[in-house]
């Protein structure tokens, strides 16, 4: 049997999986996830928000975490919460760091599959670029003529992407401890971009880039159904006029299932409970 077993066989206990959220959008996106994807993954999978939430810490067994971030959507406090994210992972001692929003749906066993790809001990940054080329910033400098134009890619942190135990041990003395607010203040960029900066410009790590991960940046509605056991996450939002992108498949009736979430559960597991009988 060891033959035919995957280098770097992924077990789910390997797996850190934060999922960034707010007390704005407790009751409007969790209630999906957590009947759906979390149920695979209810140890690894913690919560980051920024307030105290019993029903919450309830329906979670405890895995919401207060941040004390700031709850307004603006870069320092989405920084905020990502350099907490990154130091709960570094203490959780755990080989994998998996971030997502909380509008993505995550394939958790098709993510474990990806991983078994890649060595842990190796600098691995998996994601997806929302952008086709990469970022260019000019860093600030004394004078205009020496300020160094800066280029490197970085994954969409609404897509949900990967870092390595070994590549996030290389970027502790950068972004360890909090650091990382500081790096996002510096260059004054979101959350997922300070990400790509630390990792492509400072360390000179080259993100991979895994077409399966997906964001709502995306029209949901062309992912092909043919494909959706091989996809790791997935996305939805809601547009003008109560149009939404979300995922084209049959399933829960769209007022039952707006986000499709429950749908996209049964069409990949068909075997759990309360799917639609076919
Ligand atoms: N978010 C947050 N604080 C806010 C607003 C949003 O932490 O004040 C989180 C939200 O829970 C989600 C991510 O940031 O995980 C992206 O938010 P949203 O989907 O609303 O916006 P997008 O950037 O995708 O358009
Ligand atoms: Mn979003």
């Amino acid at each position: 049997a060891t033959a035919t077993m995957a280098p770097f066989s992924t077990d789910l206990v390997d797996l850190f999986i934060s999922v960034k959220t707010t007390r704005h959008y407790h009751h409007s996106r969790l209630p999906a996830i957590i009947a759906t994807w979390f149920q695979f993954a209810r140890d690894q999978t913690w919560f980051f928000t920024d307030r105290d939430d019993p029903y919450f810490q309830n329906q979670t067994n405890g895995h919401m975490i207060n941040t004390k971030c700031s709850s307004s959507h603006n870069r320092r406090a989405l920084c905020c919460k990502m350099s907490v994210e990154f130091d709960r992972f570094l203490a959780s001692g755990r080989k994998w760091f998996c971030h997502f929003d909380d509008d993505n749906y995550v394939n958790v066993p098709r993510l474990l599959k990806l991983l078994d790809n890649y060595n842990p001990r190796e600098d691995w940054y998996l994601g997806r670029p929302s952008i086709p080329a990469p970022l260019e910033i000019v860093r600030q400098g004394p004078e205009p003529s020496k300020r160094p134009k800066v280029k490197f890619w970085f994954a969409t942190g609404g897509a949900g992407f990967c870092i390595s135990r070994a590549l996030a041990l290389k970027m502790i003395p950068v972004a360890g401890g909090g650091k990382f607010i500081t790096v996002g203040d510096r260059i004054r960029l979101p959350d997922d971009v300070t990400m790509g900066y630390i990792i492509e410009h400072l360390l000179k790590k080259q993100l991979t880039v895994v077409e399966q991960f997906h964001s709502h940046l995306e029209p949901m509605k062309f992912l092909n159904r043919d494909t959706f056991h091989e996809q790791v996450s997935f996305s939805y939002s809601k547009g003008s006029r109560d149009e939404w992108n979300v995922v084209k498949i049959d399933g829960f009736d769209e007022k039952d299932d707006p986000k499709r979430f429950r749908s996209i559960h049964c069409h990949l597991f068909p075997h759990v409970a309360n799917c639609p009988h076919r």
